[in-house]
């Protein structure tokens, strides 16, 4: 995964989740902060993460995080949490059954992604995200992005290589 390709992925992104002629001024300064920190010497996973999620929450898409995604009741983190890809996130024991493509994320997995999900623009530089994690949002947010846009990104396929831990 080199640094052009994420760059490509932030401009795919960019045109497929925005209609033509809808300015979204802060999205752009967000993607226009993406490219510049993938040219320095940043993490790259965590780059593109961040800039998927920050994407998610500025266009109303953010996956529900902390709540129930169906019911909104608060969820506990703890062993693994039932994702719904169609219900938009999270799910609680009762609100679980008979939802389709749930996946089930490790709890560390949830609260790195919290952390990429809030709005400053400085946490997430600091977020230490160990191989295993990484490969579990790498999944989690291809197959989000899938559902939202009703087709794979074509530079998907070069972002698996993001669920290895940095060299
Ligand atoms: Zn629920």
């Amino acid at each position: 995964m080199s640094c052009l390709y994420a760059g490509y992925y932030v401009a795919e992104l960019l045109r497929d989740l925005t209609d033509t002629g809808d300015p979204h001024p802060e999205l752009f300064d967000v993607a226009d902060q993406t490219l510049i920190a993938l040219q320095g010497a940043h993490d790259l996973f965590c780059v593109v993460l961040r800039f998927e999620m920050t994407a998610l929450r500025l266009l109303g898409h953010a996956p529900a995080l902390r709540g129930c995604a169906a019911c909104g009741e608060s969820i506990e983190l703890s062993g693994r949490v039932p994702f719904g890809q169609m219900a938009g996130g999270l799910l609680c024991p009762r609100c679980r059954p008979g939802q389709r493509q749930v996946v089930s994320l490790t709890a560390d997995a949830v609260r790195v992604l919290q952390q990429f999900a809030t709005g400053s623009l400085e946490s997430w530089q600091e977020v230490a995200v160990d191989a295993k994690i990484r490969g579990e949002l790498r999944g989690l947010m291809n197959q989000y992005l899938c559902n939202l846009l009703d087709h794979r990104p074509r530079m998907h396929q070069y972002l698996g290589l993001l669920g290895h831990a940095p060299e």
